[in-house]
């Protein structure tokens, strides 16, 4: 799995590491600064990560979509209110409809789930992620940060 350590909002660094090689401690950026990897409790009978490997913390579920999302909708919008207003005839609609759906079915494709942790911010990538993960969710949120 692809594993992407951040600090205050920026990335500070990423590492790939695999889940059943467990590696106690891992070297990371240009650097080489070495980060202890936390493997008890975090990865389940299955496999499945479980908690941030480099905390301890609690994941959650988060789906991620291209930047061109933004775009999308906004052409979308105005598709339709052309639409409605008859500001265009039929085929060019059509043909710009067909152009956002494709551009639409793009982003599903190239979108993917990773976990984040709610106590270092840490991003999972490319791995299996197991069910039972929740979205985020900000009573659960404010109830980690609270602990702290
Ligand atoms: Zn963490």
């Amino acid at each position: 799995m692809l594993v992407k350590l951040r600090h205050d909002g920026h990335k500070t660094g990423q590492f790939s590491v695999d889940l059943l090689e467990q590696p106690s401690a891992i070297k990371v950026g240009p650097d080489g600064d070495e980060i202890y990897l936390e493997w008890n409790s975090t990865v389940d009978d299955s496999g499945h990560l479980r908690g941030c490997i480099a905390c301890g913390g609690e994941v959650f579920r988060e789906r991620t979509f291209p930047q061109i999302t933004g775009i999308v909708v906004v052409l979308a919008f105005a598709g339709a209110v052309a639409g409605i207003l008859g500001l265009v005839t039929t085929w060019p609609m059509l043909i710009a409809m067909g152009v956002v759906l494709a551009i639409d079915i793009g982003i599903l494709t190239f979108s993917f789930t990773r976990l984040v942790c709610y106590e270092c911010d840490t991003r999972y990538s490319k791995l299996n992620i197991a069910k039972y993960h929740e979205p985020w969710d900000a009573d659960r949120s404010s109830q980690i940060k609270r602990s702290n």
